[in-house]
């Protein structure tokens, strides 16, 4: 059975990167009716973050990458969490020692950032001539140690990528990197690959960043004698052509495109296409298709660029699909920020607003004119297809005036039909009513849907006020 995992550092922060790694591994699980397991690695953490594992866990399950095992779910291989394990790493450690694939090192700070200082770019095996029988007195009497794997000196490695291919390693690039640190915790070089076997796990799913090092990975494997995972490494995620998409560089959340006003399905979407892409290049598909339609030889081998007015696109074809409830229900949270809007009816608000609304974060700008009425830009009243200016204006504004006296009943008709009594066009009408109680160009609605939404207090107010001013 196809197993794969996430294995996020819990940094508080679950960035776009991370969450296509979490996607593509849940995709490729599903797909082939495995299992899907978040682990946290956080045995390399300087410091805890407050709420780093439940952010991780809020999002998944938001965001609808339902994990099988994991640390607030259970399973049969727990525990999830890097850092509760700790007690299980140092044996196999040992077992690598014995084997004569790691050895002890005492060295102390001194004498590594001496060697660094000296221009070594690796650690230079010193400590790997230690007899075992000297190294182990040593620690007996309490010395500080810390355990490194031996990498072979000379040759290369190779394993092959099922994204990249056979990927080869000259071995002299590859550094004896610390297994065990001298508190006793594992490095992520060395937990990775103990808990992916110990939690069954045979296709590792992770960013390209670790390309190079998986054969350091695999000479552990060899060394325990266990079964190699198959690999599948992403590319980045840009920013443009040359910067990685980071935080610096608004490398939002998941939780700040939701905040934004982005719907989950459309995130989702979004990020799934950011290094695949389905045989048929569809680029609207829900969890359910791309748990259908995902495979590997769709994954890209180069990187992709973030494109947030690609990601507003298809949000907008998500938002037109919700119903007119849904449509109200996503709008009130970004209707409560606005303070001008209390009083209005926002339902009515949310069947103009649905059509225009790509992002829900647009509410803002869609609705500004309700609170920016007084001393608007006269000069919008002109307009040439209508042939308006302010003297046209200053000429209707009075009749106008009681045609919204008399009530908003039909006033769409009602608009018409004095147009043609007074020989204005019915675009001119419309123009200079709309402006008059908007103050602006772009509205969401006609004059007649913008006199519903503002009342008829408020429409005769405005359009009385937008008189005297003329
Ligand atoms: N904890 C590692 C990271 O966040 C996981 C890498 C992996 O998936 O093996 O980069």
């Amino acid at each position: 059975m196809v197993r794969t995992r996430f294995a996020p550092s819990p940094t508080g922060y679950l960035h776009i990167g991370g969450l296509r790694t979490a996607l593509y591994a849940y995709l490729f699980a599903k797909k082939n009716d495995g299992k899907f397991i978040l682990r946290i690695e956080d045995t390399d953490l300087e410091r805890k973050i407050d709420d780093a594992n439940e952010i991780i866990y809020r999002t998944l399950k938001n965001a609808g990458l339902t994990y099988d095992e994991g640390p607030d779910v259970g399973g049969d291989y727990g525990p999830y969490i890097q850092s509760e394990r700790k007690d299980i790493y140092l044996k196999y450690a040992e077992q690598l020692v014995e084997n004569g694939r790691a050895y002890y090192c005492f060295c102390t700070k001194e004498r590594l950032e001496k060697l660094h200082a000296d221009g070594a770019t690796k650690y230079d095996k010193h400590c790997k001539n230690i007899p075992l029988k000297e190294a182990r007195k040593r620690i007996a009497a309490g010395e500080s140690y810390v355990i490194r794997q031996d990498i072979p000196v000379d040759g290369s490695s190779t394993y092959t990528d099922l994204v990249f291919g056979d990927i080869t390693v000259e071995n002299k690039d590859l550094e004896d990197n610390i297994l065990i640190k001298s508190d006793g915790m594992p490095t992520y070089n060395f937990a990775n690959v103990v808990d992916d076997h110990l939690m069954g796990i045979n296709y590792v799913i992770r960013g390209v960043e670790y390309l190079s090092s998986t054969p350091k990975y695999n000479y552990i494997y060899e060394g325990l004698g266990w079964e190699k995972p198959n690999y599948i490494h992403l590319q980045p995620i840009m920013k443009d052509a040359t910067r990685k998409l980071s935080k610096r560089h608004g490398d939002a959340s998941y939780e700040d495109f939701i905040a934004k006003g982005y719907l989950s399905d459309a995130i989702i979407n979004y990020i799934a296409l950011l290094g695949w892409s389905p045989k048929d290049n569809r680029e609207k598909l829900s969890l359910d298709e791309m748990r259908e339609l995902f495979s590997l030889d769709g994954i890209s081998k180069s990187a992709s660029i973030f494109d947030e007015s690609k990601m507003r696109w298809l949000n907008s074809l998500y938002v037109k699909e919700l119903s007119a409830d849904g449509f109200h229900l996503h709008a009130m949270p970004f209707y409560e920020k606005l303070p001008y809007l209390k009083g209005y009816d926002l339902k009515l608000l949310s069947e103009l607003l649905h059509g225009r609304t790509e992002v829900f974060s647009d509410i803002a700008a869609l609705t500004e004119f309700l609170d920016k009425f007084d001393g608007y830009d006269l000069a919008l009243l002109r307009n040439q297809k209508w042939k308006t200016d302010e003297s046209v204006a200053k000429a209707m504004l009075p009749e106008l005036i009681k045609i919204a006296e008399s009530g908003l009943d039909g006033l769409s008709d009602r608009l018409v039909s004095y147009s043609e009594s007074a020989g204005y066009k019915k675009g001119q009408v419309l123009w200079v009513f709309r402006i008059a109680i908007t103050g602006s160009a772009v509205t969401p609605g006609g004059a007649a849907e913008m006199a519903a939404l503002i009342g008829k207090e408020k429409t005769v107010e405005r359009l009385k006020a937008t008189l005297k001013r003329l």
